[in-house]
């Protein structure tokens, strides 16, 4: 006859073991040290960790929170030439049209987007064609 183990009630699996550094009042635990003039200090630990995705900007601006000032913003776009226009230039080079193997660097949808933060004015991220 074997004997099995007593399952704790709902209160018992709940309630955290006890621990003399664990304080369930505000569920931070709680380290107390001893200075050398003999009063205990609490220090208690918040980790807030801070979470940033990271965002596939498209060519247009983007909402998001920007990491380096926190503030929530629309992106602001700035155009640059970038390989797909390059790469265009140089097939239509290629296949004889020079007269308007320019055109690449004139046309929006060729172009690479770069999104900056309009209060910081960081970079935050580039769309690239290619
Ligand atoms: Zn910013």
């Amino acid at each position: 006859m074997s004997t099995y183990p007593v399952l704790p009630t709902y209160e018992e699996a709940t309630q955290p073991a006890h621990n003399p550094n664990y304080n369930n009042q505000d569920g931070f635990p709680r380290h107390f040290h001893n200075v050398p003039n003999g009063i205990p200090t609490t220090v208690t630990s918040t980790h807030s960790t801070i979470v940033v995705s990271p965002v596939g900007f498209g060519p247009f601006p983007a909402s998001t929170q920007c990491p380096y000032c926190s503030e929530h913003i629309l992106t602001e776009t700035i155009e640059k030439n970038g390989m797909f226009a390059w790469l265009l230039f140089i097939a239509l080079l290629f296949f004889g049209f020079w007269l308007c193997c320019c055109i690449p660097f004139c046309v929006r949808s060729c172009k690479d987007v770069e999104h900056h933060c309009p209060e910081c004015k960081k970079l935050l991220g580039t769309y690239r064609r290619v």
